[in-house]
């Protein structure tokens, strides 16, 4: 067989008449490889672009990844169509997505699909139309709802046909077919991506002839809206179709003017650009810091990835902007992630204010049609700097030079749904080792593996120590971080303090107020898992079997239960704390909202603002706050980690991390590594000018190391401490985790499922004689219930858990 031999323009392998090659298809299946196809006669490809291929008995839309890899047996089909002449996907995307299916053993559609255009995907749609003729009526009632409702609204998808007449099958729908009363055929539904037209309308002549075209009109009818419309179009060249409604033009009008030859009508294409009309203050490349200097340059130094790693307001976004420059000079492009929250105006425009209009900004919030022209403008190389969040890695970036991660620690990076669920991290790696990009992974506090990487040479590593603040008179100055005091809880109970407040924070929140400064109340809130706690000991109830924090169960029967999330056991609750006998040995963890309330009554006299997810979910409210917080019209805000980044107030002189335990005690291996990343970082919001900024951690456990380190900024024994623990235990770095979700309406059902991969993974491992993945469960997913279905989980731990 012959395979694609001859080279496009740019070095790209064509496809030629006889050559078979491997296609993607959007068949809605959840294939992880490519299927095989012919090029017909007439026909030349090039690998990543857009076609339609028979699949059964439909045509779907496929990309064309290259020439196939195995020799494919015969009685191949050929393509069907090519759907866009352009290539949408380059080498190393069409590779970056075979590695993500591979890797992450998801549907290769899918990932073929993360890098394509948003909305691009057309849903096969069975499409049913009406005959010419209408057919005499028939007898049964639902061919008359049918045949009625295709008499009035024409051709119609059979899900919309449903809709409105009750249930239409197939079979019945043959019959009509074969009765001549209809027809079945099966499409594509529309793309929900597309390009947008505006209508236009613009002279025809030169602007003179206009003019003596108005003067004519107006001759005989002064007040002749078609010269009012020409007088405007001589001077503006052209107007859209709603502004010349506002002239009281109608389309008679303007036909008129089309027959004289005077005006013509024109489809012009709009790019949606969610940061169109902003102009930037432009600014000038920073001067840097020497310390800032030597890490820029011992990132340019270094092929493939870098660890930056930099307390909060050491200036990294400083060394970005530098470093993106750079590559901006070198003609390469760059790709710049930040975590979804942190993607505020203050961020994008920090990065317009250097790089203007070729900067895109890509993230969730965005439209389709938004987010579709500006996958466009990147591909067409308009725009050379992509700003935004986990998606934005896939963006089509020519000639990539540079990617960088920052806060590479956060969560955010990880996508775990939809499809496919992948690490942004990971794929950035991998994309940069396909086109020979860096990648810099920026953090205070980097992720333990990332961290662990670097200590072994894998990565380079470029440090920041001083906090900086930029100078009144331009420049920089150095600036100091907070003092942070960690308040023993139980001390306070001691005392007869009962409130969520301790009385150092209430006195260094009240000063701050006093003096017209800002308080951050921070409240770590995630998911429903509540722990157990005993307030006088601090003692937390843990699982016998794995060390796990207990949760308690959510459906409390007559004895409350607790379960652990990590290998499923469960145990009657403790009336008393087993260490001291207390009583007070009761779940622990209460809301924003009930905190926010504590906060009012507490600091009457200040304005007290909450933020979570719940406040967070109106469009427009994150700016809203920010912008209330630069004003001053906030005094006290009381918010969940996505407050803990971003923010750079000259106001915040308090920070309080209000109840500490809960981030440490919940039940994931992680939980005090995400406990010292949130702490360090919330209290880095505080003093980050010329004034003296104060954090308080509130605990129940003051000796914890995740709390001592983020209290007194040393990232090292946090990771000295902590990386014997996951060696001990077997978690990342040393070990692999993959979990597998069980989601039914039926908890049993899905318990019962679980229970039975479980023993099969079991099986399967034996059977291979290896010991190795470990599996653990099924037990109830850390969110136990979602969308009403009940989760059950599997965890498998080991070296290359995927293999199994
Ligand atoms: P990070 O991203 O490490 O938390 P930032 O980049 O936000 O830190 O820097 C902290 C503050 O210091 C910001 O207000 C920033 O504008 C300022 N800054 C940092 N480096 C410089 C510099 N070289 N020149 C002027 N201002 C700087
Ligand atoms: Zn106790
Ligand atoms: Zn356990």
């Amino acid at each position: 067989m012959p395979v694609a031999t001859a080279a496009a323009d740019d070095g790209r392998v064509m496809a030629a008449p006889g050559d078979i090659v491997d296609v993607v298809v959007n068949a809605g299946q959840p294939a992880r490889h490519a299927f095989s196809y012919s090029v017909p006669l007439g026909m030349t490809l090039q690998p990543g672009q857009a076609v339609f291929v028979p699949f059964g008995a439909k045509v779907l839309q496929g990309i064309v990844l290259g020439p196939a890899g195995e020799t494919p047996e015969s009685g191949l089909r050929d393509i069907a169509a090519i759907a866009d002449e352009r290539v949408l996907l380059d080498p190393a995307h069409v590779a970056l997505a075979r590695w993500m299916s591979a890797t992450y053993l998801a549907p290769l559609w899918e990932c073929v699909s993360t890098c394509l255009p948003a909305g691009f995907g057309q849903r096969p749609v069975t499409m049913v139309t009406p005959v010419d003729v209408p057919p005499l009526l028939p007898v049964d009632r639902t061919d008359q709802r049918i045949l009625a409702y295709l008499a009035e609204h024409g051709r119609t998808a059979l899900d919309v046909l449903r809709e409105a007449a009750g249930t239409v099958t197939i079979a019945r729908l043959s019959r009509l077919q074969e009765q001549g009363m209809l027809t079945v055929a099966q499409g594509l539904a529309r793309p929900r991506g597309h390009e947008r037209f505006e209508r236009r309308i613009a002279l025809a002549g030169g602007p003179a002839e206009a003019r003596a075209a108005v003067e004519r009109l107006r001759a005989a009818n002064p007040r002749s809206i078609e010269a009012r419309l020409l007088e405007a179009l001589a001077d503006a060249g052209e107007i859209t179709l709603t502004g010349a409604r506002e002239l009281g033009v109608t389309p008679r009008h303007v036909a008129r003017l089309v027959a004289e030859a005077l005006v013509e009508e024109r489809a012009v294409q709009v790019d949606r650009d969610p940061i169109a009309g902003r102009s930037f203050a432009s600014r000038g490349t920073p001067v840097l810091s020497p310390e800032q200097a030597a890490a820029a340059n011992v990132v340019g130094a270094r092929d493939g990835t870098t660890l930056l790693h930099g307390v909060t307001g050491s200036g990294k976004t400083e060394v970005y902007i530098t470093l993106v420059q750079e590559t901006l000079e070198a003609g390469r492009g760059a790709i710049i992630l930040v975590p979804e929250i942190s993607l505020t105006p203050q961020a994008i425009r920090r990065y317009g204010e250097r790089f203007g209009t070729t900067i895109a900004v890509i993230h969730s919030g965005l439209s389709d049609g938004e987010l579709y022209d500006t996958w466009f403008r990147v591909h067409e190389g308009r725009a050379r700097v992509v700003l935004g969040s986990r998606s934005a890695l896939f963006a089509p970036v020519n000639d990539l030079g540079l990617i960088v991660i920052d806060e590479e620690h956060e969560p955010s990076y990880k996508q775990s749904d939809p499809q496919p669920r992948y690490h942004a991290r990971a794929a950035a790696e991998e994309l940069a080792r396909m086109t020979g990009a860096r990648v810099v992974l920026g953090s205070a506090t980097p992720d333990i593996t990332t961290f662990h990487r670097a200590e072994r040479g894998e990565i380079g590593y470029a440090v920041l120590e001083q906090r900086l603040a930029p100078a009144p008179g331009g420049g920089f100055t150095e600036a100091v971080l907070p003092q942070v005091q960690i308040v023993d809880m139980r001390e306070e109970l001691k005392a007869g303090n009962r409130h969520v407040f301790s009385r150092a924070l209430v006195r260094a929140a009240g000063a701050a107020l006093r003096s017209g400064e800002q308080v951050l109340l921070f409240v770590n809130r995630r998911g429903s898992a509540r722990f157990i706690l005993c307030r006088d000991c601090g003692n937390v109830a843990e699982c016998p079997s794995c060390g796990t924090p207990m949760s308690l169960q959510a459906d409390d029967g007559e004895l409350p239960r607790t379960v652990c999330h990590n290998c499923g056991r469960t145990r009657r609750l403790d009336a008393t704390c087993p260490r001291c006998g207390s009583t007070r040995y009761r779940p622990f963890g209460a809301g924003t909202q009930r905190i926010e309330m504590e906060a009012r009554r507490a600091f009457p006299h200040a304005r007290v603002a909450r933020w979570d997810s719940q406040t967070a979910a109106r469009k427009g409210a994150h700016d809203a706050l920010v912008r209330g917080l630069e004003e001053r019209s906030i005094d006290v805000v009381v918010g969940t980690q996505v407050l803990a980044k971003g923010l750079d107030l000259a106001g915040l002189t308090v920070v309080g991390v209000v109840d500490a335990d809960v981030g440490l005690n919940l039940p994931m291996y992680s939980a005090p590594e995400r406990t010292f990343q949130l702490v360090s970082q919330v209290i880095g919001r505080a003093g980050r000018r010329d004034r003296q900024g104060i954090a308080i951690i509130q605990t129940y456990s003051p000796e914890a190391p995740a709390l001592q380190a983020a209290a007194t900024g040393d990232y090292r024994a946090f990771f000295e401490h902590e990386l014997p623990h996951r060696r001990r235990a077997g978690y990342p770095p040393f070990a692999r985790l993959a979990r597998l979700t069980f989601h039914h309406p039926d908890e049993e059902h899905g318990l019962e499922e679980a229970s039975r991969v479980g023993t099969e993974l079991r099986a399967r491992r034996d059977a291979a004689g290896r010991a190795e993945p470990e599996v653990l469960g099924p037990s109830p997913a850390y969110i136990r219930r979602l969308r009403g279905e009940y989760r059950w989980q599997l965890l498998l731990r080991g070296h290359a858990p995927a293999r199994l």
